[in-house]
């Protein structure tokens, strides 16, 4: 048994045990752990793990809580049923919200979020209806099972075993498909696009999922207290749950357990201390609380979850076992043109930096792409993976056209790319990351993921995976964390990830740069490895030997424009190639 497990074990024995020994006013402190924890949890995925920053999560809160207590006192309805009210009514709130605030970036969300977060309470505190700045009162007690919750000792249980539900359906969901694509979102989404991911999509999703989170905590909130009114949703109790989340570690889900245990009891501890200390009464705790974050933002950025973490070393995991493979695509048949550009163009402001290039490449061919720094040739990857919108011209592939679609849609039709400066999650093992190649070869959801239904097509995926990295000669880095392998090595991996999409071209843009010796050999025998299995590469390397030896034609690039395509000999020999760029190399 590991040292996590036992733990854990010591901590539901705690929880089941509590109310039955412990006095009321400590149940009452864990109670409400346990309902910050449910939103916390819900700023953990947002936040620490997708990135989103948000500061109106207690305007969720209300809305749970507001929800119930208004349908439960004005109309008698069960409960129950407001439950599922306040969570519908949270969903359709926080999908529009969702829509706006999402596409604003940068700090801007931020503000955003607390733009809505400030409305809805003011919304709260002045509808006549909802009882104004008083709120509502005498909402009804829950009953479970026949059991009336009317105490705070009954209530535990309820609370803690929907925290533990929460806790367990999105540790379920980060481990999956869809969570390694909202892992992948805070890198950007440019990676998690060129494989397939919606990033919009995804963002929407843990939006109104954290969303959801935080109605159920008001709902549990309104009948613990049987009271309502708008002070506990303000913006300050959304910048405390947002505390919370940064304190336990925000991109861990206990985290947000441990940070709103921590802040709970620091807060009433020095509720309680402080006005003796100082001999008068005041809210002097905030004060504290705005020092200490300060401190810790310094010294522990990551929160107190990675500090305890190293306590508890967990073993690698076992890859599941798949029984089928996943399924692959339509190889092109030899000689037949995968890939096409005609007069592509793209302008960045004033510059130039493709004019009107042309050429195209035919399947089992490697063509280097070569040229001067600058000379425009991430670009071209950027304008045929769908990254850019084309200035003008035309990219086919597969006879299709497909500078009109976006990198998501290009992917899926069997193209995928590396990138000439690294798009890697560090946190994430070499398995995972290269999983991601293959997101757009599974389709199960986010609510299958949670439910942990996915666990076949997982098994394939990582199956995928695993295979991929064996065979570009990583099999035995699968569970080390990627930001630990050393620079070549990643390069190599994020041509595992492309093979995971199941391409029939692949985009290599300067895969040997920092590789050694020996490794440029093994990538090059690779390289060949797959051309005879028919796969097509377009090749951007600035290793003249490396290039020299492994491709069939090149084209070489300058100041955006073609200058020759040829043969290696014929390019060596040159003299406009040699002049502008080969120099003294040959
Ligand atoms: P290469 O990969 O051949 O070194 P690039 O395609 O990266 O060249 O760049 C071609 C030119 O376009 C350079 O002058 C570069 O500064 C410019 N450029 C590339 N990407 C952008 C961008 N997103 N915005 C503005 N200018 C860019
Ligand atoms: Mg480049």
């Amino acid at each position: 048994m590991t040292r996590a497990r036992i733990v854990l074990g010591v901590f539901l024995a705690f929880m089941l045990v509590a109310p039955l020994v412990l006095p009321e006013f400590q149940i009452t402190l864990l109670n409400y752990i346990g309902l910050y924890s449910i939103v916390a949890m819900g700023l953990v995925l947002l936040t620490g793990v997708g990135g989103l920053t948000s500061f109106g999560q207690a305007a969720f809160v209300g809305l749970g809580a507001y929800t119930t207590a208004y349908l439960t006192t004005v109309y008698g309805v069960s409960p129950w049923l407001t439950l599922v009210g306040g969570l519908a009514l949270t969903f359709v709130i926080a999908l529009f919200l969702g829509f706006i605030s999402l596409r604003l970036s940068g700090h801007y969300l931020p503000l955003g979020t607390i733009a809505w977060g400030i409305s809805l309470y003011f919304l709260f505190g002045n509808m006549e209806f909802l009882g104004g700045h008083t709120g509502i009162s005498s909402l009804p007690a829950i009953s479970l099972f026949g059991i009336v919750l009317d105490s705070g000792r009954k209530f535990h249980y309820l609370i803690w075993t929907l925290a533990l539900l929460a806790l367990l359906s999105m540790h379920n969901l980060l481990d999956s498909r869809s969570g390694r694509a909202i892992r992948a979102l805070k890198g950007g989404g440019l990676m998690a696009e060129s494989f397939g991911v919606n990033t919009a999509r995804m963002k929407i999703i843990i939006f109104v999922y954290a969303a959801l989170l935080a109605s159920l905590s008001g709902w549990l909130y309104a009948h613990l207290l049987r009271f309502v009114n708008p002070t506990p949703f303000s913006i300050n109790a959304g910048i405390e749950y947002l505390f919370m989340a940064v304190v336990g570690g925000a991109a861990s889900v206990w985290g947000a357990v441990i940070g709103a245990g921590i802040l709970t009891i620091l807060k009433q501890w020095l509720q309680d201390l402080l006005p003796k200390l100082l001999g008068q009464s005041g809210n002097f705790e905030m004060i504290v609380f705005g020092v200490l974050l300060v401190l810790l933002l310094q010294r522990a950025r990551d929160g107190i979850m990675p500090l305890v973490v190293r306590y508890f070393p967990s073993p690698n995991k076992p890859l599941p076992p798949a029984t089928q493979s996943l399924p692959t695509r339509a190889r092109p048949a030899a000689g037949e043109t995968v890939l096409e550009l005609k007069g592509a163009r793209k302008t960045f402001g004033g510059l130039l930096a493709v004019n009107d290039l042309s050429f195209s490449m035919d399947s089992g061919e490697i063509l280097g792409l070569i040229g001067p720094n600058g000379a425009g040739k991430s670009t071209v990857f950027n304008l045929v993976t769908g990254v850019l919108p084309a200035t003008g011209g035309e990219v086919n592939f597969r006879g299709e056209r497909i500078d009109i679609l976006s990198s998501r849609a290009i992917v899926t039709r069997g193209m995928a790319r590396t990138f000439q400066h690294v798009h890697l999650l560090p946190d994430m093992s070499v398995l995972e990351n290269v999983a991601i190649g293959a997101h757009q070869r599974g389709d199960m959801g986010v609510i299958s993921a949670a439910l942990h239904m996915e666990r076949a097509e997982e098994a394939k995926l990582l199956a995928e995976a695993a295979r991929q990295l064996e065979r570009v000669g990583l099999g035995d880095s699968i569970h080390e964390q990627a930001g630990n392998l050393a620079l070549g090595q990643q390069r190599i991996m994020e041509i595992a990830r492309a093979l995971c999409a199941d391409p029939v071209l692949l985009l290599l843009d300067e895969p040997a740069a920092g590789l050694r010796f020996q490794e440029k050999r093994s990538l090059a025998e690779l390289l060949r490895k797959l051309k005879s299995e028919g796969m097509s590469i377009l090749l951007v390397e600035h290793d003249m030997d490396f290039v020299m030896k492994l491709v069939d034609r090149l084209v070489v690039m300058d100041f955006g424009e073609k200058l020759a395509e040829g043969l290696p000999k014929e390019i060596q020999a040159n003299p406009v190639v040699l002049e502008a760029y080969l120099g003294g190399v040959k």
